[in-house]
């Protein structure tokens, strides 16, 4: 796979969207633009969903078509409610709407089966009595033709009373399965003879216990797609080879007959994308549900702050292409930076805090500092920041024997607070065992109100601040990659992907912060208000930090 170097900001332009201007500008389907997004409620959507859901969404909404929610739901045994509810509270969230067009392929399970009466009466359809296993081993291999099962020649009527009997409940499960009678020869290995049904006692969440019988996804899939009437079936390469056995499905029946166009589904890097690989994080405990922050998941990165908008622009960016590639996850976090910078609010907190006594500022004084919500954006206007005598610094701020390259406050150095004064250090209290710092002693500057010198002086550093005894306390989980290395196969998981700090200082104004609310921390990054933070404890999530290695990445592709 090559590494995806797309910067476009419009992915407008894409084939698929050329087909389809093309299929209008010739009258095809009656100049209708009809798409869907089907998932199977298996699991919880990922990102790589949402790239789909873009697509299919964003195409009906350009060309004045509609697109349909609908549920594959052809498999019972491992769906479930909760994902249906899950996956419609994520399209939702990204900013989609079905109106009335909510589906499932379980609705059409009777229509299903009809058409499977029909292809068993043109003789084109037969009951098989192999096991999956020797339905295996009669498939062939690519360079080898499959086996006929010994059931292939049965009469007509036979099918039809053994299929019959099959719904009835008559044989145990896995003993039989209605296969179409293609080509056990085919090069396409889709085409040998594929199963249509097989026999499953699973109660499934919306029939119940109403089928014993369930078709399989190929077969259920396009027909489904025919049923909705849908004009370009829109899915990921995987499904090309299918591709010949939805026309001959189709064909055969004579039914409406979709477009289907494959594009090369979303991968990225440092991350699994593929349900199968999720379910097994979360039944492992490896993070704390669907909805862990750190997981590619939409639940994840909804809780983690990032925003519909910055998900829908990175699809858009990304494009759709013929051809597989990795997208590099600091594309994604660019878009989130990108979108927050401009509505987050800024303000001042301290995730390691260190007490800074100013030994020339008034015991009990405390005055209010105005200070700037957003540079990027005049209209969020001003918001009073309380200064003091005692304050908190980052830890990381101050040392006592700076290397050469640090510049920010060491004994005998000055520096600025944000919206504040300019503070020397004067002195410093450390653990005796340890050596660490603790408290370090400062001057400020009265003339220096707002952050900066009348008499234009300079210093190489500004940091952010809270006033002691005005800083609210707050948990703050900072969140790593999952996964150690790019390869997403690799089940290398970063066992440092979380950190949590649990007290932080904060401004006062983010007192009465509500649940999902964003931020940028100064110098620190965005971050939202997690969703089990309560008035009695804060509770902070990382959504990104503030550095952009997208840059990098660019900057490393032009060398
Ligand atoms: P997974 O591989 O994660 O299990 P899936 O393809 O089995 O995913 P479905 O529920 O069948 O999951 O997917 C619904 C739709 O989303 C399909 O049309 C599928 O092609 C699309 N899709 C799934 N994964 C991606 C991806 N990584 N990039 C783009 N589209 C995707
Ligand atoms: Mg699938």
């Amino acid at each position: 796979m090559e590494k995806d170097t797309s910067t476009t900001d419009s992915s407008r332009a894409d084939f698929i969207r050329e087909i389809i201007k093309e299929d209008l500008r010739t009258g095809k389907n009656d100049s209708r633009v009809h798409t869907r997004f089907p998932p199977e409620p298996n699991g919880y959507l990922h990102i790589g969903h949402a790239k789909s859901i873009c697509l299919n969404f964003g195409i009906a909404a350009e060309f004045n078509g509609l697109c349909n929610l609908r549920f594959d739901d052809t498999n019972p045994s491992k769906e479930e409610v909760e994902y249906v509810e899950s996956i419609k509270e994520d399209v939702r969230w990204l900013g989609f709407d079905w109106q009335d067009r909510l589906y499932y392929a379980s609705d059409y399970f009777e229509q299903m089966y009809e058409y499977a009466v029909q292809l068993i009466q043109k003789g084109k359809a037969y009951v098989c009595d192999l096991s999956a296993d020797e339905i295996r081993n009669y498939r062939g291999t690519l360079t080898e033709p499959g086996q006929e099962s010994p059931n292939r020649s049965r009469s007509v009527e036979e099918n039809l009373d053994l299929f019959k009997r099959m719904r009835a409940g008559e044989f145990p499960d896995g003993s039989r399965t209605l296969r179409a009678k293609i080509d056990m020869a085919s090069g396409n290995i889709n085409m040998r003879d594929p199963v249509m049904y097989r026999i499953l006692r699973a109660e499934h969440h919306r029939t119940g216990n109403k089928w014993c019988i369930y078709p399989m996804y190929d077969y259920a899939h396009c027909i489904s797609d025919s049923i909705e009437g849908i004009t370009h079936s829109i899915c990921t390469l995987e499904f090309e080879d299918h591709r010949p056995l939805y026309d001959w499905f189709l064909n055969e029946l004579n039914i409406y007959h979709p477009q289907q166009i494959e594009f090369a589904r979303l991968n990225l890097s440092r991350t699994v994308l593929s349900k199968r690989k999720l379910i097994g994080l979360v039944n492992e405990k490896q993070v704390t549900g669907w909805d862990d922050p750190r997981m590619p998941t939409i639940a994840g990165i909804r809780r983690r702050g990032y925003t519909p908008a910055a998900v829908r622009n990175f699809c858009e960016r990304i494009g759709v292409a013929k051809r597989d590639s990795v997208v590099d996850t600091a594309l994604l976090e660019y878009c989130v930076r990108e979108d927050l910078n401009k509505s987050a609010p800024r303000v001042m907190a301290v995730l390691r805090p260190l007490k800074v006594v100013i030994t020339n500022y008034p015991d009990n004084k405390a005055e209010e500092l105005e200070a700037v919500n957003n540079p990027e954006d005049p209209g969020m206007g001003m918001r009073k920041v309380p200064f003091s005598k005692t304050l908190y610094i980052e830890q990381d701020d101050c040392r006592e024997d700076p290397p050469k390259q640090f510049f920010r406050l060491a004994p005998g150095r000055e520096v600025r607070l944000r919206y504040a004064y300019f503070i020397k250090c004067t002195g410093v209290v450390k653990d005796e065992k340890t050596g660490e710092l603790i408290e370090i002693h400062c001057t400020y500057d009265p003339e220096t109100r707002g952050g900066d010198a009348p008499d234009k002086r300079k210093v190489k550093a500004t940091l952010h601040w809270v006033s002691a005894p005005h800083a609210v306390t707050a948990e703050v989980r900072l969140y790593d990659h999952l996964f150690l290395k790019t390869d997403t196969d690799s089940a290398d998981l970063n066992s440092n992907s979380l950190e949590k700090i649990k007290s932080c200082k904060a401004e006062p104004s983010l007192a009465g912060a509500k649940t999902g609310a964003r931020f940028q921390f100064e110098r620190l990054g965005y971050f939202c208000v997690a969703p089990d933070s309560s008035a009695g404890k804060l509770v902070f999530n990382r959504t990104v930090t503030l550095k952009d290695e997208w840059a990098k990445v660019q900057k490393g592709q032009k060398q």
